[in-house]
This record gives structure tokens, C-alpha cells and sequence, in this order.
């Protein structure tokens, strides 16, 4: 006996509690509350009643008020038009059950019965289907999220204990009255006819809630039926993402301006529409050497390329796609090489470098311009480096996974570029009508490159 007992209760515990309890403390797949600057959802459960539903919507038009009600399938026969009216009124209506009974003590299929049987009810008496459930009691069971999936499962932030006469208008209207706050998703009870509440119950509720809605009124707030509660919602979250993107984006661009001050970065051409950056530093990496000859070893003068963060965030900011993120930058740098030749050939500290580099994730097409492409030495810099440009690519680009397998995780692996000084000198003012010829050989290229999955990057020297 006391081993069936334990059974059972290990049983409730599943079917009834635990996804009680997880949908409450994670919110999942159930609303609960809003993130709204003044609004309040008013929600009515166990109705619709004959005598107190009709007055709650008189009290709710009078405070252009919308709300929500969940509708008792087996209280709503005979009282269509208190649906129709709910409907006709601006207000939204989900389905409670069609007996009020909790979900814990029927079978999974009854309660598919019950909550179909509600919707019909709902959906002849208004013409359209409900999308909102509330199971009785705010109990759901582990099938609710399997079976109900296109109803959204909306439960509250507050209650009251409304459903007792004894508790009584002036101590219900102080309990509301705490809860006069924006994002509230208060639980109250249009009819007193189900098991455990006080049939009379409803008239506290309507002169506690008379007085909420006036002191609401004078403190500025509005009364929003569920699915504007919703929609307001998903906006916030999606604005608040979208201001913490800021806040990296030009936490980021300090950063780099602090980095630009203490390696006194030169920059390529105009201030306001650089592309590039360079310092010219002693090489310290391993040996390289260049297909058309030539080579660099540690100890040898470098130009180190740094691309302009800023241009390159507002590029991001309005390209449809990392690869057209990387296509435009491309043609940036493109543009930027004869300038780049001449500065390097007018500056004193960069006479006797013997090529520039940079590392880049944008290394796709970078061989037409005159660049080599290295490897990136395992090691902690290769790491970091990768660490870097990926977050750098979620903070930049829209799209939300941009690394998934491992073949795309190659193409955003960074790469050294390393361009001989004699390539660069051909750059300079002198050579721009060859570069002609460059440019359309670059231009098929990177339509090519555009095809493939190529990935947005940049460079990075400050890890
Ligand atoms: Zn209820």
C-alpha cells in the first residue's frame, strides 16, 4: 500500500508538478508577464457568468478598457452573446477548459476533448478561433506542450483570492492596488459557479476593480487585452537586444580608438573614409616565403594592415549578408591599395619594409589584389584571434547562427595575407591604369567568391 502510494505520487509529480513548476520558474512557452512601460492585462477566468459577465463588461467599456477572458466551454452554451459581445467589444477570449476541472485528474485525450469543444463554442459564437489557453488552476501537464502546441498557454503575475466572498472589496481593492504596475497580468473571476469559489463572489471583485481601473485611469495606465500585451513584449526583448548590440558595437569602436592612440596607427588617406590603418613594426613571426620570390624573416620591417572597424560596422550594419559584407570590403580595400603605395612610399619609417600583412577573415578574392595567403601558426594567438572575429561577426551581422558545421567554421578561420613590397610599389600613382585590368579580374572573382559561403571578418592585432 504505502509503495503504491509513493508510485502514485512519483506519478502525479511527473504528469502534473514538475511541468507546473518548470513552466513557472522558466517561463517556458507561457506568458505570464509583459515588459511594457504602462500597460496592464486584465484577465477573467471561469465565465462567461449571466448576471456578473455583462456588468464586467459595462464596468470595462466605460474605462475603454480590453481584457481577456477564459471561457468555461460549459458556462459559454446558452451565453453566446456575451462571447459575441466580449469579441464585438475589443476584448480577446482563450479557452479554459470545457468543465472546470484541472488537467491533473483527466486523461490527456479528455483534456484535447475539452479544450477542442471550448474552441468550437468560441469560434460559432464569434466567428474566429481562439489562440490562448489557460488550463484550470494554472496546473499543466507534460502533455500540454506536446499536444496544444498553436495554443499559447497564458498564465498570470497576479492573483487575489478574488473567488471568496469573505475575503471582501476593501482588502481585495489593497491587494490590487500593490499590483498597479506595468507588465501586470492580473487573474480575476467573472463567475463564482465552479467548485471552491462563492457564486457571489464576482461583486467584490467588480467595485475592487472599479476603483483599480480609476485610480489607473488617473495614474496614466491603459488596459490591453493579452495579444497586445504579447506583441508589446516581443518588441522590448527585440529593442533591448538590439541596444545591447549598441553597446558593444561602440564599446568596441572605443576600443579600438584607445588601440589606434597607444600603437600610433597611420591611417590611409582621408580620416572620415579610411580604410586602412598601418603601423610599421619588426616582424617576430615564423618564415615566410613568397611564390614570386623573395621572403620574410623575424627581424624584418613590416607594414601591419589594420582594417577601419568603424567602416567596416557600417558596412555590416547595412549589408543584407556577411558575404556581402565581405564582397563590399573587399572593394574598400580595393580602392584603398594606390592610396596605401603612396603613403608607404612617402613615409620615412617605411622605406625599408619588405611587405605589409594583416590577418583577415576576408581573405576570399585577396589574391587578385597582390596578396599571398598564409596559415595563421597554431598557437594562442591563432585561438584568440578566432575567439575574437567571432564574436566580432555575432555583434556585426544580423544573422543569427552564422557558425553551425565545422566546413563553415574553416571559412572563418583567419588567415594571414602578406603582399611583397615590390607587389605594392606597383599600386602607386603611376601604375592606376594597370590597375584597371585588376579590378575586372578582381570584380569576376569575387562574383565567384559571392556563391560560396564565404564568411565576414576582419582584422585583428589587438589580443
Ligand atoms: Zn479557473
Amino acid at each position: 500500500m504505502e509503495n503504491l502510494l509513493l508510485w502514485g505520487l512519483y506519478v502525479a509529480t511527473f504528469y502534473a508538478f514538475l511541468p507546473g513548476l518548470i513552466s513557472r520558474t522558466f517561463g517556458f512557452r507561457v506568458f505570464k508577464k509583459g515588459l511594457v512601460e504602462k500597460e496592464i492585462a486584465l484577465t477573467f477566468d471561469d465565465g462567461p457568468d449571466p448576471v456578473y459577465t455583462a456588468q464586467l463588461l459595462d464596468l470595462l467599456a466605460r474605462y475603454n478598457a480590453k481584457a481577456t477572458f477564459f471561457i468555461v466551454g460549459s458556462h459559454a452554451e446558452g451565453q453566446e452573446h456575451l462571447l459575441r459581445r466580449m469579441k464585438d467589444e475589443g476584448h480577446n477570449l482563450g479557452v479554459h477548459n470545457y468543465v472546470h476541472k484541472s488537467n491533473w485528474l483527466m486523461r490527456p485525450r479528455t483534456v484535447k476533448r475539452q479544450i477542442e469543444r471550448t474552441l468550437d463554442i468560441i469560434e460559432h459564437a464569434t466567428g474566429s478561433r481562439s489562440a490562448y489557453y489557460r488550463p484550470p488552476w494554472g496546473i499543466v501537464n507534460v502533455f500540454d506542450y506536446a499536444k496544444f502546441g498553436h495554443l499559447q498557454i497564458i498564465l498570470w503575475s497576479a492573483m487575489f483570492g478574488d473567488w471568496r466572498t469573505r475575503l471582501g472589496s476593501e482588502r481585495l481593492k489593497k491587494r490590487m492596488m500593490k499590483k498597479l504596475k506595468p507588465g501586470e497580468v492580473l487573474l480575476l473571476h467573472d463567475c463564482g459557479m465552479t467548485f471552491g469559489a462563492d457564486k457571489d463572489a464576482p461583486r467584490n471583485m467588480l467595485i475592487a476593480l472599479e476603483a483599480y481601473l480609476e485610480e489607473g485611469a488617473k495614474q496614466g495606465y491603459r488596459f490591453i487585452a493579452i495579444d497586445e500585451m504579447i506583441k508589446l513584449t516581443e518588441a522590448a526583448k527585440s529593442m533591448h537586444r538590439s541596444i545591447w548590440k549598441k553597446v558593444l558595437v561602440s564599446l568596441w569602436l572605443t576600443w579600438e580608438k584607445l588601440f589606434h592612440f597607444l600603437f600610433r596607427l597611420k591611417t590611409v588617406g582621408n580620416e572620415a573614409e579610411a580604410a586602412f590603418h598601418y603601423r610599421v613594426i619588426t616582424y617576430n613571426g615564423e618564415d615566410i616565403a613568397f611564390a614570386e620570390g623573395g621572403n620574410v624573416v623575424k627581424g624584418d620591417r613590416v607594414a601591419e594592415l589594420h582594417f577601419d572597424n568603424k567602416m567596416l560596422s557600417s558596412i555590416a550594419a547595412t549589408s543584407r549578408s556577411p558575404v556581402a559584407t565581405g564582397i563590399r570590403m573587399l572593394r574598400e580595400v580595393e580602392q584603398a591599395l594606390p592610396l596605401l603605395a603612396n603613403q608607404l612610399a612617402a613615409d620615412s619609417d617605411a622605406k625599408d619594409i619588405k611587405a605589409v600583412y594583416g590577418v583577415t577573415m576576408i581573405h576570399r578574392g585577396a589574391d587578385r589584389l597582390g596578396f599571398e595567403i598564409f596559415q595563421l601558426p597554431e598557437g594562442l594567438f591563432a585561438k584568440s584571434t578566432r575567439v575574437y572575429l567571432r564574436i566580432l561577426i555575432k555583434v556585426l551581422t544580423n544573422t543569427k547562427k552564422t557558425v553551425k558545421s565545422n566546413k563553415k567554421k574553416d571559412t572563418v578561420s583567419p588567415r594571414m595575407l602578406f603582399m611583397p613590397v615590390t607587389t605594392v610599389r606597383r599600386y602607386a600613382t603611376e601604375q592606376l591604369n594597370r590597375m584597371q585590368d585588376i579590378t575586372e579580374a578582381v570584380e569576376r572573382s569575387l562574383s565567384a567568391a559571392a556563391d560560396e559561403a564565404a564568411q565576414l571578418g576582419t582584422k585583428t592585432t589587438a589580443i
